[in-house]
């Protein structure tokens, strides 16, 4: 509370002389406009290229953006068209410092368990998310600050463990292999046509040797998941407890997963890992889980799924870890108040905590007293934006 209570009066503080500073700044440029009409600023178009766009903001303003408070009054001066501030409608308060969850399903199917979601509930899921402006992005998406959705909306992360019959399986008919209408898969893609701003995303995190279950076609489910967008993920060899094992051990299992992998889709790069059990390796083994090789078979992971029970940090945010990213449990049996449904709940109490995207890939925009927990390097060619929710 004590350390609250410090960063509140620094950001009164860093506010006041933003407010200063800008009215200062738009004083000037209030003048100047009156002698050059005709230089208006436009706003940034929302599809744009994102390094492009940085790079000509970042010339045009002529400086590197290295405090905050050159950011925000830049921002003010520059593009008083595109001042959050003013135009801050109540209904949409952008924070790209906000948390995003990351959903862990397991098996779909019957009965509904812990570790098991009904069809039913799974699309319930979909429609709950998608009603209360959640928008589905990959994972890689996420890590690499690749998230474009429009003003308002919440990125949410789907991951599927364990390659189960239920995420993706055919039946066999008279006329071939059909895909099952309440698997995971099926039912995903029929949610993206009925809700195309939804999104077609997810990523399997799958083991050897029978990945979903059906020899035939592993092969094909895995040419499939790639062509429609889908991320295909590490989650060992053979399902297992990579904190049981030694260095070896843990690199035979991570790379004969990806050797697998490759071996149906040539060239394709596993860049995740979901842990399985969410066992870590301790000590000196911890860094087999990010990279390593084992008879001639090499991977790297740029994030390692955790079990975990909490929403990520936003990736713009310094405590983002992509090596430890949290998920949560996409269930609502056992949950222990940290299940999808108990983060739901949470924040709809507290929308400040939530992600809330700005529209604009080019920039990021979040409310002046977070500022301090923005990395800085991790913004790129970012413009950021920052505003007063609220009072002005
Ligand atoms: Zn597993």
């Amino acid at each position: 509370m004590r350390l609250f209570l410090r960063r509140f009066s620094h950001a009164r503080l860093y506010s006041r002389f933003f407010l200063l500073l800008s009215l200062f700044i738009l004083t000037f440029i209030v003048l100047l406009a009156g002698c050059a009409r005709e230089t208006a600023v436009k706003p940034l178009p929302a599809e744009n290229n994102e390094g492009q766009t940085g790079e000509e903001e970042k010339n045009k303003n002529g400086n590197d953006r290295e405090s905050p408070e050159d950011d925000a009054a830049s921002e003010r001066a520059d593009r008083p068209g595109e001042q959050i501030v003013a135009e801050e409608p109540a209904a949409f308060s952008p924070n790209e410092l906000g948390q995003v969850m990351v959903l862990m399903y397991h098996e779909i199917g019957y009965p509904e368990g812990e570790w098991q979601r009904t069809p039913e509930n799974f699309r319930r899921d979909l429609e709950i998310l998608y009603e209360n402006g959640y928008r589905a992005v990959n994972l890689l998406d996420l890590l690499h600050n690749n998230i474009n959705l429009p003003a308002g909306t919440t990125p949410v992360v789907l991951t599927f463990d364990d390659s189960t019959r239920g995420q993706f399986h055919y039946h066999e008919g008279e006329d071939g292999a059909v895909l099952d209408p309440n698997s995971a898969i099926a039912i995903l893609e029929e949610f993206n046509r009925e809700h195309p701003d939804f999104g077609l995303a997810g990523t399997f995190y799958i083991f050897y040797p029978q990945p979903f279950r059906q020899q035939q076609h592993i092969a094909k489910k895995l040419a499939h998941l790639v062509e429609k967008g889908f991320e295909i993920g590490n989650h060992s060899y053979s399902h297992a407890n990579l904190k049981g094992l030694d260095a070896a051990g843990i690199q035979q299992e991570l790379a004969q997963n990806v050797a697998h992998t490759q071996s149906y889709l040539p060239g394709y790069e596993v860049l995740s890992l979901a842990l399985p059990y969410g066992g870590y390796p301790r000590g000196d083994l911890a860094r087999y889980v990010i990279e390593g090789t084992y008879a001639g078979a090499s991977y790297r992971n740029e994030a390692v799924l955790l079990v975990g029970a909490n929403p990520a940090p936003s990736p713009y945010d310094k405590d983002f870890n992509p090596h430890r990213l949290p998920r949560i449990r996409a269930s609502e049996m056992n949950t222990q108040g940290v299940g999808l449904y108990d983060w739901l709940t949470y924040f709809e109490k507290h929308p400040e905590k939530r992600f809330v995207s700005d529209g604009n890939p080019a920039t990021v925009t979040v409310p002046e007293h977070l500022a301090e927990s923005i990395d800085r390097e991790g913004l790129g060619d970012r413009i950021l934006v920052t505003y007063k929710p609220g009072d002005l």
